[in-house]
């Protein structure tokens, strides 16, 4: 059996490098694999160490508990290639895992392909992206997505097409196990200008977002017809803080770090939110983001 030896790894490294949000403490290893060997050498690692795999892509969605984490990471931001073929009005783009949202949409501005603007600007990788079926716009990646190579629970590699993978509002099977390897999107020659478009949208996104101090996206999934920025916002939460970290002024259900923000104090202000708009409202809100604890 191959060694993890051969494998691109860092040691100690600090977790706040790896997510957007910059709250963590510190993974003993951190792999990068470059290829899907290295994947199927490191998830039989685990399995033989009964270690937990915890896969990062951009680390967008994801916070991390302070302290030393003894998890096997895999930072997936090595993993690139790209193949785009043709076939009558459509284009299909392969990308690998760690291949990110502002690598593909380069790709669909040069080639005036249609179907990805609305996702333009989230910050994501392909293999993050899926997992966490991110959208925006009324668009989710998963009405572009043809087919998902991954590697499941037993090692192998599947090929699964669209209507074999569950997808759902910022949820796919991945989030129970599996590891996203590549993607196959299709999207269709244009006739109107994609670059414009998504200049728009971007415009838009940014006056909705915090994007001054790092951040982890959405915090909480959107109730049916109600957004959880509203009921946030509703029992008073908008830029309320726990030392240093808050939901923000500008969109309430986005967390913002203000400093040096404390993993308890993250926690400590997520059962707050949660218990207020259960009291209020008697709704659960369900957590987006992704606690690595
Ligand atoms: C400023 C900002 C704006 C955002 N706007 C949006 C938005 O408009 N819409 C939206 O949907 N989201 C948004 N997000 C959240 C985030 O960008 C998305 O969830 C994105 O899909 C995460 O991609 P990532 O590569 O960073 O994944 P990560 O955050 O690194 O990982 C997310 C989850 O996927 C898992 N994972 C990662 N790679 C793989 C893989 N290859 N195989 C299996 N599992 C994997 C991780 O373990 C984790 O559970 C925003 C975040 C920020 C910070």
């Amino acid at each position: 059996m191959l060694s993890v030896s051969k494998i691109d790894c860092e040691k100690n490294v600090n977790l706040k490098k790896l997510c957007s949000i910059k709250i963590g403490g510190t993974a003993k290893k951190v792999f990068f694999p470059k290829d899907i060997q290295d994947i199927l050498t490191i998830y039989n690692e685990s399995k033989e160490r009964n270690r937990k795999l915890v896969l990062i892509g951009l680390g967008s969605n994801v916070i991390f508990k302070d302290g030393i984490l003894e998890y096997m990471f895999v930072s997936m931001r090595k993993l690139k290639g790209i193949n785009i073929w043709e076939k009558g009005d459509n284009v299909y783009i392969k990308a690998n895992a760690g291949v990110s949202f502002k690598e593909i949409t380069k790709i669909v501005k040069d080639m005036n392909l249609g179907g990805f603007e609305n996702l333009a600007g989230i910050p994501a990788t392909v293999g993050g992206a899926v997992t966490m079926n991110a959208g925006a716009f009324g668009k989710e990646i998963s009405d572009l997505v043809e087919s998902v190579e991954w590697i499941d629970g037993n090692g192998e590699i599947v090929e699964s097409s669209r209507d074999e993978i569950s997808f759902d509002y910022r949820y796919s099977q991945f989030q129970k196990g599996g590891i996203v390897v590549s993607a196959v999107f299709r999207l269709y020659k244009a006739d109107y200008n994609v670059g414009e478009k998504i200049k728009n949208i971007i415009l838009e996104r940014n006056k909705k977002q915090p994007l001054d101090l790092p951040t982890s996206g959405s915090t909480y999934k959107n109730q049916e017809n109600l957004p959880a920025g509203y009921l946030l916002e509703k029992v008073g939460l908008k830029g309320y803080r726990v030392g240093e970290i808050g939901f923000s002024e500008k969109h309430a259900n986005f967390l913002v770090n203000y400093g040096n923000a404390k993993f308890s104090d993250l926690i400590k202000l997520l059962q707050y939110a949660e218990s207020k708009v259960k009291e209020e409202y008697n709704i659960t809100l369900e957590r987006e983001v992704r606690i690595i604890d």
